[in-house]
């Protein structure tokens, strides 16, 4: 009886657990991922290995396969400028942020600080 009580239990974790990441995913990775690139690249410029690492230290594990085509689009709205660099004779493409992008962070920031106040993660969520 405990046991089946247990597999129950874990059975509904894995299930709501699978629903929250797919729901993080789906509306909330990407975002992150682009603040998250566009917060690095304003401090310094920033190359796509470094930055899978970057992501991966915060619980981010993408692939190169996701991780290039985001950097590319925040280059093509003009956020992203890259420049290539040799280092030990492989050429490396870095990224820096631009103007426009500059104030997309700022922008993003306010929406970022609203929402965190909201939803009042800075008490627990116990607002
Ligand atoms: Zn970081």
């Amino acid at each position: 009886m405990t046991i089946f009580y247990f597999l129950l239990l874990s059975y509904f974790d894995n299930v709501i657990h699978y629903y929250v990441m797919d729901f993080i995913k789906k509306r909330l990775f990407l975002g992150f991922i682009c603040l998250h690139i566009l917060y690095h690249a304003s401090k310094d410029p920033v190359y796509g290995v470094w930055m899978l690492k970057e992501l991966s230290r915060h619980g981010y594990h993408i692939s190169p396969g996701t991780l290039y085509p985001i950097l590319h689009s925040l280059e093509k709205e003009g956020l992203l400028s890259h420049y290539q660099k040799n280092v030990n004779g492989k050429i490396r493409k870095y990224y820096s942020i631009t103007e426009s992008g500059k104030s997309e962070l700022l922008r993003s920031r306010k929406y970022l600080k609203e929402l965190v106040d909201e939803v009042g993660l800075r008490n627990g969520g116990n607002k």
